[in-house]
């Protein structure tokens, strides 16, 4: 199946006379004709379901569905974009290690990376993804385990090089995991391009309608966790009856781990509801992306255009530091969100949000709708003016995620917002 007909098709397909959608199971528990059939499970539960807080049918049909769009060998839903970050780590670290993460991510993986598992013994050593290879090898410890960048970062926008990367984490003997949130499998498959595991925030664009929230972690299967630097991987878990999951489940030993040891002790799993409505977004996730992308190339231009603009960054744009990279990773777009800085600063900008009556103010990316967010008023309001610019942060940047309005609507609101500054 081609990647459209899979957002229809793949992870469910009905048998004779069962219901054509994708039914919601809402039920914690599952029942088995014996104590004999119980132990069988327990003895590998992937034979069967066991209990909700790490499977569910329902979750089960998307994860699926996300696993073909990525090309992966299995998926694992997570009840936040957070919790997938977070797992797809410590199902390879543990205190005492640490892993190397590209700088520009999303600010909420900053904190999760930077203080949380610092707290844990993990230590994140943060680099320039710009950097050259010579140093990027510079910033390894004997101690690291896994590299992470984001294909498309949110919010600084710059384009992540897949495939450099996956060469250094790969020389190292460690995965390349990569957030592939904004441009989801339908602009990119970093599969392709070497990324070992791939993790989403389906929060955004995979759901689309901003209804609810939630993540996903992707293995391709292509990782050998047998080469020495992963013990937990090739030694019996004890927690599991003695199971050796390279040996158990040879290439998807990786994100049956994830499920068997995480997921059944974190507990951070989807509910069928949540997988219900995600499936809804899935379906239309290719007929989205495409416009996103060329409602949001439109917008730009027109920003760079405007004189009351001062700077406009879209990787999509001729010109934009990121443009050879976004042809090579983002071919078909690089989503629906822009940035840009208003000429006038922090009050200008305040002015020209408020007047918009189309795009609403929201904390939120990707909606199905188009908003705005002011950084300086809101992700980084408790700032100064001068710590502002210290932070790289310009007082008068807005962050713009387009929508799926019509174009001329979409241009209409922003002249009038630059009317009334
Ligand atoms: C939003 C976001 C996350 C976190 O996802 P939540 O679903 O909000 O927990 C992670 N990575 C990226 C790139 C994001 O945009």
């Amino acid at each position: 199946m081609k990647i459209e007909t899979k957002c229809l098709h793949a992870g469910y397909t009905p048998k004779n006379t069962e219901p054509r959608v994708v039914p919601i199971v809402q039920s914690t528990t599952y029942v088995y004709d014996s104590t004999d059939d119980v132990a069988a499970v327990f003895d590998d539960p992937t034979k069967s379901l066991i209990y909700s807080r790490f499977e569910n049918p329902t979750v089960m049909a998307v994860e699926e569905k996300i696993n073909a769009l990525e090309g992966g060998i299995g998926a694992m839903c997570t009840s936040s974009g957070q919790a997938a970050s977070l797992l797809s780590l410590l199902n390879i670290l543990k205190a005492g290690d640490s892993f190397i993460s590209a700088a520009t991510i999303y600010g909420g993986t900053v904190n999760l990376f930077a203080y949380t598992l610092k707290k844990l013994g993990i230590e994140c050593i943060f680099v320039d993804a710009d950097a050259s290879e010579d140093e990027i090898n510079a910033a390894f410890k004997p101690n690291t385990k896994a590299v992470f960048g984001e294909t498309l970062a949110n919010p600084a926008l710059t384009v992540f090089d897949i495939e450099k990367f996956a060469k250094i984490a790969h020389a190292h003997g460690v995965p390349l995991i990569i957030d592939n949130t904004f441009p989801t499998p339908i602009l990119c498959r970093p599969f392709e391009y070497g990324a070992d595991i791939i993790v989403h925030s389906t929060t955004k664009y995979m759901d689309g309608h901003a209804v609810q929230g939630g993540g996903v972690i992707v293995d391709s299967g292509n990782f050998d966790w047998t080469n020495g630097n992963f013990p937990e991987f090739t030694e019996p878990d004890e927690s599991y009856h003695g199971t050796i999951y390279t040996k158990t489940y040879g290439k998807a030993a990786y994100i049956i781990k994830a499920r068997m040891q995480l997921m059944r002790d974190f507990g951070c799993y989807p509910s069928a509801q949540s997988a219900f409505y995600l499936n809804l977004g899935l379906e239309t996730l290719h007929i989205r992306m495409k416009q996103y992308c060329e409602n949001a190339l439109t917008v730009a231009k027109y920003l760079e255009s405007n004189d009351k603009v001062e700077s406009v960054n879209y990787p999509g744009l001729p010109g934009n530091k990121y443009n050879e990279l976004a042809k090579k990773y983002l071919p078909d777009g690089t989503s629906g969100v822009i940035s840009f800085v208003i000429k006038g600063g922090r009050s200008t900008a305040v002015k020209f949000m408020d007047a918009l009556k189309l795009a609403s103010n929201e904390v939120h990316v990707a909606d199905i709708r188009t908003c705005v967010l002011h950084p300086a008023s809101a992700t980084h309001r408790q700032l100064t003016d001068e710590q502002l610019v210290a932070a790289g942060i310009n007082g008068g940047l807005i962050r713009l995620s387009v929508g799926l309005e019509n174009i001329d609507d979409i241009l209409d609101d922003l002249k009038q917002g630059f009317a009334a500054i």
